[in-house]
């Protein structure tokens, strides 16, 4: 996804932040004064790209450019990756596991030093990747339907498709449970294998809506995409929020589940 930077609309990120400190209340007390915060800061890696030219490959990962990848057996080992690829490539085809990965990390210390900053700092940028990694355009090579002619594909779903409908994705959402993940990168590798699994349907989809609304723009097209894609779509913003749910709450519990009364 060289050089394009696109986030799920903002709602869509500022939804999976919301609903994911909301499933979080049960199992780690105070979180929810924080709530709000979270929210509004989803956002702020997008923003940042602006300033560090290192932010954006952290948003995506083109993972079917990797042959291993395409036959199943994904190098996730970033600097194995390297000595195949080479330094440049891996970064220009993307860097979100490990992104995600090194943001755990930053957590987990901010809430073993109970520094409230940078756990706030680390918990927002966690939802932001997590978001990212559960459009299944994040994770292709094929990221704007660019080779097979649907340029501005990524846009139309995740940004006019999702603002429009967010409504009805924001009630469809139930939470399934907050989990301990004990190997964080095989379990953010295979968030990302089932997303560039859904890319097809999104594709299927676009072609469909396009050709019956006769045009890209129209409310028509959003409607017909939506009725193709909202149950993949639900079910990834279902994933997302319980995904980034149980790696918050990884962090917290291998930090030793400190008081959020004395993160300060
Ligand atoms: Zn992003």
């Amino acid at each position: 996804m060289t050089g394009l930077s696109f986030p799920w609309g903002d709602k869509g990120h500022k939804l999976i932040a919301n609903k994911a400190v909301e499933l979080l209340k049960e199992k780690i007390k105070n979180i929810e004064q924080y709530q709000d915060y979270i929210t509004e800061h989803s956002v702020d890696p997008d923003t940042r790209k602006d300033q560090d030219k290192t932010e954006g490959p952290k948003h995506y990962i083109d993972i079917d450019f990797y042959k291993e990848f395409l036959e199943g057996r994904m190098i996730q080992d970033k600097d194995q990756l390297i000595s195949l690829y080479s330094d440049s490539v891996v970064t220009k085809m993307g860097l979100l596991p490990w992104a995600t990965l090194e943001t755990l990390k930053n957590l987990t210390k901010a809430f073993k030093e109970k520094n409230r900053d940078k756990v706030l700092i680390y918990t927002s940028d966690m939802a932001h990747y997590v978001g990212d990694a559960h459009q299944p355009m994040h994770t292709i090579l094929n990221y704007d339907g660019q080779f097979t002619n649907q340029k501005g594909v990524h846009a139309r779903y995740e940004i006019y498709m999702v603002n429009k409908y967010i409504d009805e994705l924001s009630d469809g959402i139930k939470g399934l449970e907050v989990a301990y993940v004990k190997e964080p990168l095989d379990y953010i590798f295979n968030y990302i294998s089932d997303s560039n699994s859904l890319s097809e349907v999104l594709f299927a989809a676009d072609k469909f809506a396009a050709s019956k609304a006769g045009s890209m723009e129209s409310d028509e097209y959003l409607r017909l995409l939506w009725f193709k894609t909202k149950y993949i779509t639900g079910i990834q913003f279902e994933e997302a929020y319980n995904s980034l749910a149980s790696l918050i709450y990884t962090a917290w519990v291998d930090a030793g589940e400190p008081s959020f009364s004395e993160i300060n």
